[in-house]
């Protein structure tokens, strides 16, 4: 048997581990394999921030399956027919009967596994990217459900009927478990960037950021999350993106420290489970309507759209220079950090789709060529939700006014201070749209407003009427 780890870089729930432990052969050490495969990451606009932080975790997931007694091998092959060539070749040579690995959602993805299969590859797949499995939850005629709402309700029910698979950790089963300090003297099997190294390690955030969340933020994260200048969300999506640690796990210790949360929908902890459910939504979307892989828009009515896309505005907007503050503030924090905040994602996304009328999926692949968290499930959903184009996207009508939302969201400028540190000295009501105020005293050192509100939310409204 070969153990093939994809996008689930974790031991800790994960099924196709626990399914491999249980059925090898006795304790002999025994192998896995990890694809390193740049090209292929390429063309699916991976950032080099993620790539670093799959490439830490990597090296941490060897040491871990140490005490498994199971050694990890990483394969160089530039793509996914290298991939299906390597594995053929090692089948045969080793006689292996069994590569066991978690399925992987998108489209390309898919088609690989397929092809492996017919490839006489033994592939056997389990699942560890969602709370439910992906297909349970459908509606009164067995389809997806195509309004959040709803799926939620229907979320909510099937997990109270069924709960949900949790595996745990399994139990070490090496001779001898190598101390911190032991492995730490290993050589890493992938050399790394540390373009990530903010971001602790996955078994760090288990023990302290997730406990720590739970008990002193969840409970108001209502209240503070859409406040980009606060640290009021979680920060697991990049460890949800690429698998180090499982929403399974999520929800046993959420259900753990609230037990009544399945029935609680409208207690203030539920805002962030709800969060996990549209997660789970998004995911499910992409399983039934595996076409959104390939940049299509949900709703077919708006799928003939020309978008006017003027390049430089585009780049004015990749680059934090809209001269609207809020926008590039957030801009710049994903240019700097490769992470942003969730109402400043939705509102960049308006600008860019609403206010300069262009291709959402020009944001979209800007989003996955910068993002640590980049997954195209919710990438695509909140792009497409932003635009107008989704499946229960905010309707074409709602324009997010850029000055609006930073009044209300960062009321003080602190984020647009810390980003924006030419406007640092601003008073905070000038701030969220300083013109005037720069042009009374003299000072240049900001960007003009590349559109004017007003006159860019009455051509959205035309454009997409
Ligand atoms: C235009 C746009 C693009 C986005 N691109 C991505 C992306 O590439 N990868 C990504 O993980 N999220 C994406 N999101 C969703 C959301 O912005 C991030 O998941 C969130 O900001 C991550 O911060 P957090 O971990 O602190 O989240 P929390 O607020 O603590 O939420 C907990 C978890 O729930 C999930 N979640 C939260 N909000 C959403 C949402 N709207 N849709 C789906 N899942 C959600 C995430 O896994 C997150 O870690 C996007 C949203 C928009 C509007």
């Amino acid at each position: 048997m070969l153990l093939w780890f994809r996008n689930d870089i974790r031991t800790h729930d994960n099924p196709a581990l626990d399914y491999f432990l249980a059925q090898r052969n006795g304790l002999l050490p025994s192998k896995a394999v990890f694809f390193v495969s740049e090209k292929q990451w390429l063309t699916h606009d991976w950032s080099t921030i993620k790539i670093d932080f799959i490439k830490r975790h990597v090296n941490a997931l060897a040491q871990q399956l140490l005490a498994f007694n199971i050694s990890l091998e990483v394969v160089h092959c530039d793509d996914f027919a290298e991939q299906i060539s390597f594995l053929q070749h090692y089948c045969q040579q080793h006689n292996i009967m069994q590569v066991v690995a978690n399925q992987e959602l998108e489209v390309n993805e898919t088609q690989r596994d397929k092809l492996c299969l017919e490839k006489g590859i033994p592939l056997c797949l389990f699942e560890s990217d969602v709370i439910v499995a992906k297909g349970k939850v459908l509606n009164k005629t067995g389809e997806m459900y195509k309004v959040f709402t709803p799926y939620k309700r229907a979320w909510l029910t099937y997990v109270r009927q069924h709960g949900f698979d949790y595996l745990g950790k399994p139990n070490s089963v090496a001779a001898t478990v190598l101390t911190e300090q032991e492995s730490a003297k290993l050589m890493p099997l992938l050399v790394c960037t540390g373009e990530s190294d903010l971001w602790p390690l996955a078994e760090q955030v288990e023990q302290q950021v997730i406990p720590e969340f739970y008990e002193n933020k969840v409970a108001s994260y209502g209240e503070k999350r859409d406040f980009p200048a606060i640290k009021a969300t979680s920060g697991l999506s990049p460890y949800l993106a690429i698998g180090a640690i499982s929403p399974r796990y999520l929800l046993l210790l959420f259900l753990q420290r609230f037990p009544d949360i399945l029935v609680a929908s409208d207690s203030p902890e539920f805002t962030w489970l709800n969060e996990l459910i549209w997660r789970e939504f998004y995911r499910n979307l992409l399983f039934h309507q595996p076409e959104l892989s390939k940049h299509q828009c949900f709703n077919p009515k708006y799928r003939s759209i020309i978008w006017p896309n003027n390049h430089a505005h585009f780049n004015a907007w990749c680059e934090g220079k809209t001269g609207y503050p809020l926008v590039d503030a957030a801009m710049r924090q994903l240019n700097q950090t490769g992470w942003m905040h969730n109402r400043l994602r939705m509102v960049v996304a308006s600008f860019l789709t609403k206010h300069l009328l262009i291709d959402w999926r020009w944001g979209e692949k800007y989003f996955m060529q910068r993002l640590i968290d980049g997954d195209l499930a919710a990438n695509n959903g909140g792009w497409q939700w932003a635009a107008s184009t989704g499946c229960d996207a905010q309707p074409y009508f709602r324009v997010f006014n850029p000055i609006r939302q930073s009044e209300r969201f960062d009321p003080k400028g602190q984020f647009i201070r810390k980003y924006i540190p030419e406007l640092a000295q601003l008073p905070d009501k000038e701030i969220h749209f300083p013109h005037v105020y720069l042009a009374k005293h003299n000072l240049k050192n900001y960007w003009p407003a590349i559109v004017d509100h007003k006159q860019a939310r009455l051509a959205a409204l035309d454009f997409y009427r």
